[in-house]
């Protein structure tokens, strides 16, 4: 378990109770332009409200999401199951589409949001994961057998991969690409799905020179059209409406079986990679009724649930979960502002 912050506050395994002041008397456009520090509240001396707000994820959702509470006065604290990031841990090729930011590497994006969050003083705990909320306590339990008191809650949990049952999954490959590409292989990687992850995928290991197939289920194609024209340009080869039926280890290696408009066909493959999307990694322990992030849930929730784990598909991406992360933060500020936490 590793354990980091990145920001000035110094904690411990067990973070203390971090107490953070707000003033309800104020509307929310007077904190945006005015950002109510510990010593300025002193200064009002009045409408103390102590609140913590957990921000579980540390992707570029639950990153917004932080920023956005701090700079409205309140002190989030964030949870990373893993490292923070998310996503964009998984995009090789250069992000193309971040207004102010053409062809940002993922890398550096990630380290600036680290530096975002070491700037804002926002304490981060990687490698936590938050596994139930007892919401009758506001008490978030983790894996590591700890708990803490927090009433409200940011929840950006994003996507998990989805898995494809069929027999012999057990010789899908669990590795990433660039694990994969690490293995110069004879016969063709298979990579299964119609999307972005497929087609990166598809197109890094034909970049480096590996044979492979794409097999897609359907005729159209979800991935990105520049996606679509490199796939096409590299000819890498494509199999449309056919369907991985099953995979068999011999002796002589791994056979994947097709099923298509012609009938059911073994090929030999090197490896499988499963690319056929992602779907919300919500934990129901944490977040039972998950809404969509352009509902308003104001005035009395707790729990704010944003990214891509509520965003529709065709709307999850960077901008969007930033976006959302700004949104949750205002409301659960608001929230509390009419909560009975006011003093
Ligand atoms: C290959 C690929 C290429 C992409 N390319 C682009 C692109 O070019 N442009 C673009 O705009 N978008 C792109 N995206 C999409 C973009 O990365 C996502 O839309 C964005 O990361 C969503 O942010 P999020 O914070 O909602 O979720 P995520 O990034 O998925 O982050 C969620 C985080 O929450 C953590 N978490 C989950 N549950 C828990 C828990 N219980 N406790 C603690 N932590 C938890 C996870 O470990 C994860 O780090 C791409 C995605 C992929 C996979």
């Amino acid at each position: 378990m590793s354990l980091r912050a990145y920001g000035m506050v110094i904690i411990d395994h067990k973070p203390d109770k971090l107490v953070s002041v707000f003033n309800p008397r104020h509307s929310l456009n007077h904190m945006l332009a005015s950002p109510i520090s510990i010593s300025n509240v002193i200064e009002f001396g009045a409408c103390k409200v102590m609140t913590q707000i957990a921000v579980i994820g540390g992707g570029p959702g639950g990153v917004s999401c932080a920023i956005w509470l701090k700079r409205l006065g309140v002190d989030p604290v964030l949870y990373e199951r893993g490292s923070i990031g998310g996503q964009l841990h998984d995009i090789t090729l250069p992000i193309p589409d971040l207004p102010g930011e053409p062809r940002i590497e993922a890398r550096d994006l990630i380290n600036r949001l680290k530096q975002h969050l070491y700037e804002w003083n926002i304490p981060v705990f990687e490698g936590w994961e938050a596994v139930e909320y007892r919401r009758e306590h506001r008490l978030l339990i983790f894996q590591n057998a700890r708990e803490k008191d927090y009433p409200f809650l940011a929840y950006a949990p994003g996507l998990k991969v989805r898995k494809l049952n069929i027999p012999g999954q057990e010789w899908i490959a669990t590795e990433s690409t660039s694990q994969i590409l690490q293995i110069s292989h004879q016969d063709p990687v298979l990579v299964v799905g119609g999307g972005d992850r497929a087609f990166e995928a598809a197109i890094r290991l034909a970049q480096a020179d590996q044979p492979v197939i794409l097999l897609h289920r359907r005729e159209g194609f979800r991935a990105r059209p520049d996606f679509q024209n490199r796939l096409f340009k590299l000819r890498i080869p494509i199999r449309v409406n056919a369907q991985l039926q099953s995979l068999e280890r011999t002796s002589s290696g791994l056979k994947a079986k097709i099923k298509d408009k012609e009938g059911i066909s073994a090929i030999a493959v090197s490896a499988v990679m499963i690319r056929i999307g992602m779907e919300p990694d919500i934990e129901p322990g944490l977040c039972p009724m998950p809404q969509s992030d352009v509902v308003p849930l104001w005035p009395e929730n707790h729990i704010r649930c944003l990214g891509d784990a509520v965003s529709p598909v065709a709307f999850r991406s960077i901008v969007s979960a930033y976006a959302s992360g700004m949104a949750a933060a205002k409301e659960l500020v608001m929230n509390i502002k009419n909560s009975t936490f006011s003093g």
